[in-house]
């Protein structure tokens, strides 16, 4: 067949209409069917800034699984309510109830009132809820997922926010503060010592790494817990058929930062990242998880000035013994991620977390 100008015109006006129809069908598409979100995993590298993330890849020869599994970056602007530089109890609570507050505030509002936290909503909804952290669970970090208190060191009266609230999986150090009895009346199972979490089939239960306030350093022989501790979580509160939100935290970069000991930061970093990679894996298989990885904060205002190749590590200066006022990445992977790439204040974080799941403040 010959063709002619007109049939040619004709044909390509056709081909331009089916495109021009796959195209609305597809955009329909995205727009009719939102991605699903049923979990929620929160990865908090406290301390940890794109320094800290850097100096750890300097080590190896292959991407940080972090860097090569996240679908989506972001920025978080840190500072508290009263603070350029925010402390770990504003910056979780920032996440946790989804407002700027006070440096040292656990779960409350600038003018210490208590507010919901994500933990008690979702728990409300339906969701299993869980923290894993490799710290003392009355930590700044942790204590702001479910306790509601005017000051962070309140130890004793976070462990009691506990009792009867909406936590239903806990793994971290910290036993000095609570009661095991009243652990128990709440309907948690309680467990000392991280060698059987992979035994643990419990919807409610609190497993403490040993009897000190904290798990060890990783340099100091922690392991693999914090690997461990985060898929007996999810494995446990994956069980309710409506979802979970579990936090998990790599407490002990903060404390490299704050010793400016760079092989304390690296290795915590590395262990982190490692959780990173396995939390990730499961996620993928199952398709409904939304997993974001940042950080309340940067410590130590590290910078990289230069390459020790001696030690195999850059040469790495801390600017301070505190925290700093940099914004910290936020890697985001699984449905919904896409929400997550921009700038934006850290209590945003909560908000978006609260939109993907069709819930808001006020739910
Ligand atoms: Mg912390
Ligand atoms: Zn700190």
């Amino acid at each position: 067949m010959r063709l002619t100008l007109k049939t040619f015109q004709l044909l390509s006006a056709l081909a331009f209409l089916n495109l021009a129809i796959a195209q609305s069908d597809s955009i329909k598409h995205i727009q009719n069917t939102p991605k699903k979100v049923k979990n929620v995993i929160l990865m908090i590298g406290d301390g940890t800034g794109l320094a800290q993330w850097s100096a750890a890849q300097a080590t190896i020869p292959q991407k940080l699984q972090v860097f090569s599994l996240a679908q989506y970056l972001g920025l978080s602007m840190t500072s508290s309510s009263n603070d350029y530089i925010t402390d770990s109890g504003a910056g979780a609570t920032a996440f946790s109830i989804g407002q700027k507050t006070y440096n040292g505030a656990i779960g409350v509002t600038k003018d210490t009132h208590p507010e919901f936290t994500l933990s008690e909503r979702l728990h409300v909804k339906g969701k299993a809820t869980g923290l894993v952290s490799t710290c003392g669970l009355t930590h700044a970090t942790p204590a702001s997922f479910y306790a509601h208190q005017p000051s962070r060191k309140l130890d004793k009266q976070i462990a009691n926010d506990f009792y009867g609230g909406f936590i239903d999986v806990a793994i971290g150090g910290g036993l000095k503060f609570f009661d095991t009895a009243k652990l128990r009346e709440s309907g948690h199972k309680v467990y000392v010592g991280h060698s059987n979490l992979d035994q643990i089939n419990d919807n409610h239960f609190v497993s403490f790494y040993d009897t000190n306030e904290h798990p060890p350093k990783f340099l100091n022989g922690r392991g693999d817990f914090e690997r461990k501790a985060s898929m007996a979580a999810i494995r446990n509160l994956n069980q309710n058929k409506n979802g979970f939100f579990l936090m998990i935290e790599g407490s002990q970069i903060d404390w490299g930062g704050h010793e400016n000991d760079s092989n304390y930061v690296i290795s915590e970093v590395m262990d982190f990242d490692s959780t990173i990679a396995e939390v990730i894996n499961w996620a993928k298989i199952d398709g409904e998880t939304l997993v974001i990885i940042t950080a309340d904060h940067e410590t130590g205002g590290l910078s990289l000035i230069g390459y020790d190749k001696k030690n195999n590590k850059p040469a790495m200066h801390f600017s301070t013994g505190h925290h700093s006022g940099i914004p910290v990445p936020v890697f985001a992977y699984g449905p919904g991620s896409e929400l997550f790439a921009g700038v934006y204040e850290n209590t945003e974080i909560h908000d978006k977390i609260l939109q993907l799941l069709q819930m808001s403040k006020k739910d």
